[in-house]
């Protein structure tokens, strides 16, 4: 077959498929990307002949590495890193770090390709890269987990830097694995430059970088909502997961006048009718972050709630659903129980908590749809700032970072619209962000040839 032979969506897949065996997360990544890509491609010649969509869906590199450390009793224990560098076409890769015992190279190549099309949303120079551990951080004490930080970061500082490589955290890796993994990158190349995000205010951090995504997701869901003319005020929300991302959309949508009904964690969810305010998400925070406690017990010190074992929370009626927890935590049944119970707007703050049967539902029921590659990437943009802010060897005030955070919020919700609006009132966002993700970095390849 001539290379400007076209395959169809089914073709291309099914080389995906076999291409990248046993990584079904990948695979539903790049499925997810390529319904829309095929059909804005089709009398794009140039796409096709270049290879593009193949080429993005092929990471740069792919490092896998041996973590050795030792625990508080003297056992030897042994855990596998990676870091997926997927494509640097419009700068330095960038991406977190997640440790937790369901990471596996599918997953990091599913996040790092999600993140490819994020970071270019955000209209920031930055590539697409994520990395991560099968390390289970729960149940370690805390000398545990800086010695895996710093076992972990003795291979990985070889393939990052501030042009190069930019890791954040993401699940399982907070402020304190970030203090613990820059502290080894310093001891090992005596270089202070911005090679990981998410830091400390004192060393080198940025104000808001924490609240980031959370609030953006929020404010992703205010610009969506005002398209039909509404906003948060007295809608109810459901979200999952009790981490960073989940409890800081929880704060915004209080903040914003919103109602929050629920959150969780790999146990269960908590159902709390009277909502939760800013006291209770206070409580979590500190209950799930800093004593690393359970969900389930909300209901203790918040009698009026129940808690429901082993249950995701898309039962609960409501207005706006925030997915915040993991990948696939959201199903074609619950996408399609959520609209039935007359949920209107939907605005991920994981990354890809929706599998596909229900990204299918929410489209097809026409839903003011985020998908979390536009309505999550407020906290890689804060992430990007932070990295400008590094190399001005400046810090900027906390109300000039919130109304950026707003802006570029702002910015991807508009690129969405460029290729998402349907012109008969509905957008697709999904279809808006993976296109509008596409087109720069896959113009950006085009400039440079065949490489
Ligand atoms: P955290 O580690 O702070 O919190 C994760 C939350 O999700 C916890 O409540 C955790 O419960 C729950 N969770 C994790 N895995 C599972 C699972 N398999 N089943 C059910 N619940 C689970 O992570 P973040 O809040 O930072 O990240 C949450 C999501 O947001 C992830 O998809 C991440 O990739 C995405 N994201 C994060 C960004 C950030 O800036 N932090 C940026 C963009 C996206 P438990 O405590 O029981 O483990």
């Amino acid at each position: 077959m001539a290379v400007t032979d076209h395959v169809d969506l089914n073709q291309f897949m099914e080389g995906v498929k076999k291409r990248n065996p046993y990584q079904p997360e990948f695979v539903q990544a790049v499925q997810e990307v390529a319904e829309d890509i095929f059909e804005f491609m089709e009398d794009k010649e140039e796409y096709h002949a270049q290879q593009i969509l193949r080429r993005i869906a092929e990471p740069d590199r792919v490092v896998s590495f041996r973590v050795c450390w030792e625990d508080d009793n003297g056992n030897i224990r042994v855990q596998r890193g990676w870091r997926v560098q997927n494509n640097n076409a419009i700068g330095p890769y960038k991406g977190g770090i997640r440790f937790h015992p369901s990471v596996t190279e599918s997953v990091l190549k599913f996040l790092a390709f999600e993140q490819t099309f994020k970071n270019a949303l955000t209209g920031l120079p930055m590539g697409g890269g994520k990395g991560g551990s099968n390390f289970n951080p729960k149940g370690k004490s805390v000398r545990e987990i800086m010695r895996f930080c710093q076992s972990f970061m003795t291979e990985l500082y070889r393939h990052i830097g501030a042009d190069v490589d930019v890791p954040a955290g993401d699940i399982g890796v907070g402020g304190r694995e970030i203090g613990y993994m820059f502290g080894q990158y310093k001891r090992i190349t005596n270089h202070f430059t911005g090679v990981l995000t998410g830091k400390g205010l004192e060393w080198g951090g940025s104000l808001i970088r924490t609240e980031a995504t959370g609030y953006g997701a929020v404010y992703f869901l205010e610009n969506m909502l005002a398209t039909k003319g509404e906003d948060l005020v007295g809608k109810t929300a459901v979200i999952s997961g009790s981490g960073n991302v989940a409890t800081h959309a929880a704060e915004k949508i209080v903040q914003l006048g919103g109602k929050v009904l629920t959150l969780s964690d790999s146990g269960g969810f908590i159902h709390d009718p009277d909502g939760i305010d800013q006291e209770k998400i206070n409580w979590v925070k500190t209950h799930k972050t800093h004593r690393r406690g359970r969900i389930e017990e909300y209901v203790e010190a918040f009698p009026k709630a129940s808690f429901h074992a082993g249950k995701t929370p898309w039962g609960v009626p409501c207005d706006m659903a925030l997915p915040c927890a993991t990948q696939n935590e959201l199903l074609g049944e619950d996408a399609k129980m959520l609209v039935a119970n007359g949920c209107r707007a939907v605005s991920e703050g994981a990354n890809m908590p929706t599998d596909l049967d229900g990204v299918h539902t929410f489209k097809h029921a026409k839903l003011l749809y985020a998908p979390g590659k536009a309505s999550n990437a407020g906290g890689v943009a804060v992430s990007g700032l932070e990295m400008s802010q590094n190399s001005e060897r400046r810090s900027w005030k906390e109300e000039e970072l919130q109304q950026m955070l707003k802006d570029i919020m702002a910015g991807i919700h508009e690129r969405c619209l460029t290729y998402g609006d349907q012109g008969d009132g509905h957008i697709d966002y999904v279809k808006g962000a993976n296109i509008a993700g596409f087109k720069k970095v896959a113009d950006a390849m085009l400039a440079f040839g065949v490489v």
